[in-house]
């Protein structure tokens, strides 16, 4: 795609969206039937699988560890998930990608339950439109409730950023690619708590503390999308 001259006309974005509009979200708890749990996700055009397995016996054991149970993350892209073919294989972008979304992850559950296990969570981008991070969170989250594994809370996430000198929640790839500012937020919603928060690009005070707020109102939608999601498989939440 060649750059448009503007990324938003008379307010609204590339896609019709206002700037603080998230794309249409669907989540499906349980996906996949072979994993202890899985979700599957579409944000937009983002296409991701996460699944969860595990507790289980640590392998290689040397890197067991005797008080917690150890949270791996695996973060891939299929190479027909973006325009160009991404050669398989981690790559420098994957080994961030996986750190961040697991350091995203950890505060949400309780590794001290299982001292000498591992917990593995998988999340396999199939389609990619920028914000498959935050997709991967999302999706891995309601994986690991599916898993059963005991959480404190989810954990959601989305990416706010500046786009032709506005705040816009969610940016697609040309406004990923196009845009001045670029800021992934994942939090734990019910303990308001941030657990993953990169920037690229710059925003002056008063525009960070607008785009975290839009970030958080943003992540407390794609809160209730991922309890609706587990709710459509458990029934959770009694007669809410
Ligand atoms: N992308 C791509 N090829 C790559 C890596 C990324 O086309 O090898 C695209 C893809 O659409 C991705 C977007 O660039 O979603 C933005 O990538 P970024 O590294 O900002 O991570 P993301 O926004 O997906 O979390």
């Amino acid at each position: 795609m060649e750059k448009p001259e503007q990324l938003i006309v008379d307010g609204k974005r590339l896609d019709g969206r206002a700037p603080e509009e998230l794309r249409p979200i669907k989540i499906v708890a349980g996906a996949l039937g072979r994993a202890d749990g899985s979700a599957y996700i579409e944000m937009g055009n983002n296409k991701v699988i996460a699944a969860v397995y595990g507790p289980r016996e640590m392998h290689p054991r040397h890197e067991a560890q005797p008080d917690f149970a150890v949270l791996r993350c695996r973060y891939t892209m299929a190479p027909f998930s973006v325009e160009e073919r991404k050669r398989p294989g981690p790559d420098r972008r994957s080994i961030e990608i996986s750190k961040v979304i697991r350091e995203a992850l950890q505060p949400a559950l309780f590794l001290e339950l299982y001292p000498r296990a591992v917990i593995d969570v998988f999340i396999e981008v199939l389609q990619a439109d920028a914000g498959t991070r935050t997709a991967g969170i999302n999706a891995a989250a309601v994986a690991l409730a599916d898993a059963g594994i005991p959480m404190r809370d989810l954990v959601s996430a989305v990416a706010v950023g500046k786009v032709d000198n506005t705040i816009v929640i969610d940016l697609m790839k040309a406004e990923d690619q196009w845009g001045t500012t670029d800021m992934p937020v994942a939090m734990m919603p019910r303990k308001k708590a941030i657990t993953l928060l990169q920037m690229d690009g710059h925003f002056t005070e008063e525009e960070f503390k607008r785009a975290l707020d839009l970030a958080m109102r943003g992540c407390e939608q794609i809160y209730e999308a991922q309890r609706r999601a587990l709710k459509e498989k458990y029934a959770v939440g009694g007669t809410e």
